[in-house]
């Protein structure tokens, strides 16, 4: 077995696929910010404002920073109904259409008479988007949170601005949560910077998309069909499966790591390592597994949920 990140043809391209500019409540002009991404080397990059009638519900239209080897993707960080937590749901939707009709969401606040969460979610998938629970950690979301949201495609695994500024950062706990219900939901690590501090809370966070090309359409499709892996850091070069192993060639890494739903994992360790060969019956016949690439410095990356039947 040969996940689609890595069978499909094409290469990979580095995104960002959550951040705000002044449109919402970040600091930087969608210019600048599409500049500071060109020239960290990423190949795409997604504007994703809070669609909240406070920013009179903004879906930065970005077409026209798109050029020779950087595009963007046009999406919206959704709010609409409350969390268990009495909290007002985020909601990453990215491939969004630019005429996406408003929400009723004045404010960060729950308001009688507005669209639930997965209501909004599953309008939101059905105008073309790729779905995703954002910065679960941060948000507090809850099990049924997370269940009640069926269009969701993704789970934001790292959130660079909520772990450098909170220490709430990451998704795994719920994503692995989701994968033992039963959902096949793949990863996304992203920076949400809002550049308040400079740079502090950009390039900590990305997503690789394996694709032909670097274009909006190809991209979504890709990110569909799976054809990805969330970092920090540590690269991805290949990842196949045969009966009783998982085989994984990296970038020099410290740690390669398999896990399942299990209590029980199975790992490689050492100093430059670039290849592993981690045994499945560690797993004791949990119906998915995932890699975890950890380098010298801590950074991590992660494939997506590997299914095993
Ligand atoms: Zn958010
Ligand atoms: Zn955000």
């Amino acid at each position: 077995m040969h996940p689609a990140a890595f069978a499909n043809p094409g290469r990979f391209f580095k995104g960002n696929l959550h951040t705000h500019s002044t449109l919402s409540d970040g600091a930087l002009e969608v210019a600048e910010v599409c500049a500071r991404y060109r020239a960290q080397g990423y190949d795409f990059l997604a504007l994703t404002e809070h669609f909240v009638g406070l920013f009179d519900y903004p879906i930065a239209d970005t077409r026209t920073f798109r050029q020779d080897g950087f595009t963007t993707i046009i999406g919206a960080e959704l709010h609409s109904g409350a969390m268990d937590n009495g909290a007002l749901w985020h909601i990453l939707a990215l491939g969004l259409p630019l005429d996406f009709a408003p929400s009723n969401s004045p404010f960060f606040v729950p308001v009688d008479d507005q669209e639930s969460g997965p209501e909004i979610a599953a309008r939101a998938a059905a105008a073309g988007a790729y779905v995703v629970l954002v910065h679960p950690e941060w948000s507090g979301l809850s099990e049924r949170d997370a269940l009640s949201i069926r269009a969701a495609h993704a789970v934001e695994v790292y959130n660079h601005g909520s772990e450098v500024e909170c220490d709430r950062g990451r998704g795994l706990h719920t994503a692995d949560f989701l994968a033992n219900s039963g959902r096949r939901l793949d990863f996304i690590a992203t920076d949400d910077a809002h550049f308040h501090h400079d740079n502090y809370d950009a390039f900590g966070g990305w997503t690789m998309v394996k694709a032909e090309e670097n274009t909006p359409e190809a991209l979504l499709a890709a990110l569909k069909a799976g054809a990805s892996y969330a970092s920090c850091g540590p690269e991805f070069v290949d990842l196949w499966l045969d009966d009783r192993h998982v085989h994984v060639r990296t970038g020099p890494v410290g740690a390669i790591t398999l896990m399942g739903a299990g209590v029980s994992t199975a790992v490689s360790v050492g100093s430059g390592l670039t290849e592993a060969k981690l045994p499945l019956n560690r797993l004791e016949g949990s119906p998915w597994c995932r890699v975890t690439l950890i380098d010298a410095d801590g950074k991590k990356a992660w494939s997506n949920p590997i299914w095993l039947e």
